[in-house]
């Protein structure tokens, strides 16, 4: 089954099986879908996984994991404490089998490499969820995934591990393991999962977002924060949306917030700078929020396609400080019981912001994407929890110890 993609710069279109960039001038490709192709009976009902839309996607046999179907948590004690009146969902993309939302874009991305090109080895760049992953999907499609990890990715680096890839520790940064993934792609014909905006077959998986939110809300969220890097999960829930406008089931669009750490944060800084080209980021990368950390240098244009879809729907971009993104991790966990990682409790940090600066209503309906678990970092976690000192087996002792009622 091949693929139409149209470039975002030129509007050029093509019908090939896997392509990164357009071919006439190098831009963006995103997947087009042929709306009279899918059945929209599919939005009916609480999904199950992602491939209850199967008709919307380019595979047709997956060997799923059962990924996608994730759960959309309310969230009213977080939105209290955040000050916000406002009806607020978690849609909990951590439960995914390899705990990120990572899942949706590896598991379409690796079946179609498997259902129609004859590679055999793969190679993705990644802090962990997105390498974790792409091994998981690999390993089921039987295919052998090589996996390289910059400096700087603690956390992430056993994670990939487990999943038993070749794991490459690389000198250097996210932008330095991506230049050497598209490097080594091109050169040796490996299929090149980096899920930055040059894989666009395989970010189509990021839509089903967009159709889950819709069939279990019964409704376009007024607003979805997002923690964005380069931005393939903001911008291509974005597009499911528009598809589901194009089949006529709604007549809205939500508006798109990316929110980013200020220790690495081109797209915001780009966004309140009022420009329109994201510029690569130019000081050293330092934030707690590791899974977001990208200065997209070499592919600054995958930024300015993010800024332009936040534009286009309204939306804005924001920077948090580690602060107050430790803060919001501890809230969702203690008020709601969802562990998120550090990177996606950002979009909570930002709902604050926006609603004391008037810019979210009271009575919005704001969905918090929750992109990865908690336990991708539990060690990092674990180190903001209370310490206490081993006590003996003495419930007097206990009772002083906790000081419980
Ligand atoms: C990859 C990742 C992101 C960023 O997603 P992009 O689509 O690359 O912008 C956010 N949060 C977590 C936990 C991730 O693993
Ligand atoms: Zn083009």
């Amino acid at each position: 089954m091949s693929v139409t993609y149209q470039c975002v710069s030129c509007s050029s279109r093509f019908d090939a099986d896997l392509l990164y960039e357009c071919p006439e001038c190098g831009g963006i490709l995103d997947v087009r879908v042929y709306l009279s192709t899918v059945d929209p009976s599919a939005l009916e009902g609480e999904p199950s996984t992602m491939w209850d839309y199967e008709s919307f996607l380019p595979v047709e046999d997956p060997p799923t994991l059962g990924e996608g179907g994730t759960a959309l948590v309310p969230a009213a004690n977080t939105a209290d404490l955040t000050g916000a009146d406002v009806d607020l969902y978690l849609k909990n993309e951590g439960t995914n089998p390899t705990c990120s939302f990572k899942d949706r874009p590896n598991a379409l991305g690796l079946a179609y490499v498997r259902e129609n090109c004859e590679t055999e080895t793969a190679v993705i760049s990644s802090h962990g969820n997105a390498g974790a992953s792409f091994a998981a999907y690999a390993n089921r499609n039987d295919i052998e995934p090589i996996v390289l990890v910059p400096e700087g990715s603690t956390a992430g680096l056993p994670k990939v591990k487990s999943y038993r890839p070749t794991t490459v520790p690389v000198q250097g940064d996210i932008s330095d393991t991506y230049a050497l993934a598209r490097d080594a792609a091109a050169t040796y014909g490996w299929y090149n999962g980096t899920t930055t905006h040059q894989v666009p077959l395989a970010n189509q998986g990021n839509r089903t977002m967009a159709y889950e939110l819709y069939a279990q809300l019964g409704q376009v969220p007024d607003w979805i924060l997002v923690p964005v890097s380069a931005g393939p999960l903001l911008t291509q829930t974005y597009r499911g949306f528009e598809e589901l406008q194009g089949l006529g089931v709604v007549d809205e669009l939500p508006a798109m917030v990316g929110v980013q750490a200020s220790g690495c944060a081109p797209i915001a800084e780009a966004f309140d700078r009022g420009v329109t080209d994201v510029e690569e980021w130019h000081d050293a990368m330092d934030t707690v929020a590791t899974s977001i950390e990208d200065p997209l240098r070499g592919y600054a244009k995958d930024g300015t396609y993010t800024l332009e879809i936040i534009r286009e729907s309204g939306g804005t971009a924001i920077a948090c400080d580690d602060g107050p993104i430790w803060n919001a991790a501890g809230r969702i966990v203690e008020s709601e019981g969802v562990l998120a990682e550090t990177a996606s409790s950002t979009p909570f940090v930002a709902l604050e912001r926006l609603y004391e600066d008037g810019i979210v209503d009271a009575g919005d309906t704001v969905v918090g994407v929750v992109t990865g678990h908690g336990m991708n970092e539990v060690g990092k976690l674990a180190e903001r929890a209370e310490e206490r000192d081993r006590i003996p087996v003495d419930a007097s002792v206990l009772r002083q110890t906790v000081a419980a009622d």
